[in-house]
C-alpha cells in the first residue's frame, strides 16, 4: 500500500485538525512505524508530552458541553452513518491493519467487521438505557438519569488496531462523553482513518481526539486532572501500572491485562472438530490475541487428537495463512520461549523457529509450534507468550486439570472440548476465567454480551464492552421532585 496524506506521517488529531506535537523536551521526538509484513517503514509517529494531552483534553473538554446536552438519539445518528462509512471502507481498512500489525487479510477484515458490530451495540443505546422514574410517595417522583463523565481516555494496544479502539469509542462517546485516544505507538494508522471518518459522519470537532506516543502519553493521561475515566487494554504489567496511577488521582479506571488461556481436552471430543479449533485458536492472529489458546491440558489419552492437531497445523503457512508477529524483539522473545522448554525437557512437535519468507525477508515470522510434555513449572506453562505457540500438559483427570487452569495467575479465557454435558458443566463452573468456552477455541462473548477477564487478566469493576460498558462510561443522577403542593407530605411521609 502507498501511503499518502496523514499516513505516511502520523500527525496527532486536537479538535477536529491533524496537529504537529508540541516539542516540549529535548532529545526524540518522533520514531519510526514499521510493517512487520516485511520490516519496512511505512510512517513517523510523533512521541508528545503532556502538553499535547493537555491541548487534547481542553479541547475535549470544550466540545462537552454541547455534545452532552445532545439527545442520546441525535448522537446515535452520527454513529449510524459512521458505521456505513466502515462497511464502505472495509477494504481500505482491512488493507491498513494487515500492513501494521501483519494479520492475514481474513483476520485483518473479521476485525472491522467486529468493530462495525461494536457500532450497532452503540447505536441501539436509545433502546437500551431508559431512565427510571417512580411515584414513591403521594405527588413525590424519585427519577434516575444516567449521565456522561465528561472527558474520558482510552489507550490500546497493537494486537488488534481497529477493533479494539472500538471497544472504547462509540459506546463512551453515544453515551456523551468526549474522549482522548491514545493508541499503540506500534500501530496508529487504524486510528487515523477512524477519526478521518467519524469526521466524514459528522461528528463535532473536539469530541473524539488522538494523541499519539508512549509511556509518557499514558502518565499525562493518568495524572491529568481533568480527564475523568481511563480505560486501558495492553499486558499485565501496564496493565497495573495504569490501574495504580490513574486510580491514585482518583480517576474511574477498567485496565485490562494479558493471558494464558487453557483448553481442556477430554478423550471423547470431537477430534477433527477439536484439533482444528485448538489449532486455530493456538495460531489465528499468529497467536496474538488475548483469547488465543495458549495452554492445551490434555486429560488421560488424547495422544489422537494431539496427532490431528500437528497435522493441521503443518498446513499454515507464513506469509500465507499465518500472518506475522509485530516485531523482531516479539519474534525474538517466541523462540526464546521455545528453546527454554526444549531444554527443560519438554518435546517440540511442530517447531517454528527460524521461519522467513521469501520475498519478505525483513519480516518477523515464526511458524506454528507445538510442544508437548510441558510441566507446570516451565515457563510456556506459565507466560504470556503472544505467539503462535500451544504448550500441552497432560494431566490424568478433570480435577488435576481444573487445578492447572485454576493454578495460573491470569484468568481471561479457559475453555473444555468434550461430548459430555456432565464434564463441560464442571468446567464451566470450576475454571477461574472470565469468559469460558464449550467446544469453542475462541470464546469471545458478542455484543450485547460484555468482554473481560478475571484475575490477572482485568484490574477494576466491570467488562470493557456491552451492557457493563453502560455503567463504566456513566453515572447516576437521581432527582427527588414534588410539584404537588396539596398533596401536603413530606416526602419521607
Ligand atoms: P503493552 O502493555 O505493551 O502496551 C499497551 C499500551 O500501553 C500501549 O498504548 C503502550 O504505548 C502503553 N505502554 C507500554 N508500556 C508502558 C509503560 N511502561 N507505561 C505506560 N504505558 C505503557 O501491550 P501490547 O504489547 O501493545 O499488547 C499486547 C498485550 O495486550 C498482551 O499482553 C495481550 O494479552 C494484551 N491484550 C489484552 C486484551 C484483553 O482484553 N485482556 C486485549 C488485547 C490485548
Amino acid at each position: 500500500m502507498n501511503l499518502t496524506g496523514e499516513l505516511s506521517e502520523v500527525k496527532n488529531y486536537i479538535n477536529g485538525k491533524f496537529v504537529p506535537i508540541t516539542i516540549g523536551r529535548n532529545g526524540q521526538s518522533s520514531m519510526d512505524v514499521i510493517s512487520p509484513i516485511d520490516g519496512s517503514v511505512i510512517s513517523t509517529l510523533p512521541l508528545s508530552t503532556y502538553n499535547d494531552v493537555d491541548k487534547a483534553v481542553q479541547a475535549a473538554k470544550n466540545a462537552f458541553t454541547n455534545w452532552s446536552a445532545m439527545t442520546l438519539k441525535d448522537r446515535v445518528q452520527i454513529f449510524f452513518r459512521y458505521r456505513t462509512l466502515l462497511e464502505k471502507h472495509m477494504d481500505e481498512l482491512t488493507k491498513l491493519v494487515q500492513l501494521e500489525n501483519g494479520k492475514t487479510y481474513g483476520e485483518a477484515k473479521a476485525e472491522v467487521e467486529k468493530s462495525m458490530e461494536l457500532c450497532e451495540f452503540a447505536v441501539s443505546m436509545p433502546q437500551i438505557v431508559v431512565n427510571e422514574v417512580q411515584e414513591v410517595s403521594k405527588g413525590v417522583e424519585c427519577r434516575i438519569e444516567r449521565k456522561p463523565l465528561g472527558v474520558v481516555a482510552s489507550i490500546t494496544p497493537f494486537n488488534f488496531p481497529n477493533m479494539v479502539p472500538h471497544w472504547t469509542m462509540p459506546n463512551a462517546l453515544v453515551l456523551g462523553n468526549t474522549m482522548v485516544m491514545k493508541p499503540s505507538e506500534v500501530v496508529p494508522l487504524s486510528t487515523v482513518r477512524m477519526a478521518e471518518l467519524l469526521k466524514e459522519a459528522g461528528l463535532p470537532d473536539g469530541v473524539f481526539n488522538l494523541v499519539n506516543g508512549g509511556k509518557e502519553v499514558v502518565e499525562a493521561i493518568c495524572d491529568h486532572p481533568d480527564i475523568k475515566a481511563v480505560s486501558f487494554v495492553g499486558s499485565t504489567k501496564v496493565a497495573k501500572i495504569v490501574y495504580k496511577r490513574a486510580t491514585s488521582t482518583l480517576k474511574r479506571c477498567v485496565a485490562l491485562g494479558g493471558a494464558k488461556n487453557h483448553l481442556l481436552v477430554f478423550p471423547d471430543a470431537n477430534p477433527e472438530m477439536t484439533a482444528s479449533n485448538v489449532v486455530a485458536s493456538m495460531s489465528g492472529c499468529a497467536g496474538q490475541r488475548c483469547m488465543a489458546a495458549s495452554v492445551m491440558v490434555g486429560v488421560d489419552n488424547i495422544q489422537h487428537i494431539i496427532d490431528r492437531m500437528v497435522e493441521d497445523a503443518k498446513s499454515l503457512i507464513p506469509g500465507e495463512n499465518l500472518g506475522s508477529v509485530i516485531s523482531a524483539a516479539a519474534k525474538e522473545r517466541i523462540e526464546d520461549y521455545i528453546a527454554e522448554a526444549e531444554k527443560d525437557g519438554a518435546k517440540i512437535l511442530l517447531d517454528g523457529r527460524n521461519t522467513t519468507v521469501e520475498g519478505k525477508e525483513g519480516g518477523f515470522y515464526v511458524g506454528a509450534t507445538i510442544i508437548d510434555y510441558v510441566t507446570t513449572d516451565m515457563s510456556v506453562a506459565r507466560e504470556e507468550i503472544f505467539g503462535p505457540v500451544i504448550s500441552i500438559i497432560r494431566a490424568k483427570d478433570l480435577d488435576e486439570a481444573i487445578e492447572i487452569e485454576n493454578g495460573s495467575n491470569y484468568g481471561n479465557a479457559a475453555a473444555v472440548f468434550t461430548q459430555s454435558g456432565g464434564l463441560a458443566k464442571q468446567v464451566m463452573e470450576r475454571a477461574s476465567a472470565g469468559m469460558i468456552g464449550v467446544n469453542i477455541g475462541v470464546p469471545v462473548p458478542r455484543e450485547p454480551f460484555s468482554f473481560g477477564g478475571w484475575n490477572e487478566s482485568k484490574f477494576g469493576v466491570g467488562d470493557i464492552t456491552g451492557r457493563s460498558s453502560i455503567e463504566f462510561w456513566t453515572q447516576n443522577k437521581k432527582t427527588t421532585t414534588k410539584w404537588n403542593p396539596e398533596a401536603q407530605t413530606n416526602w419521607m411521609s
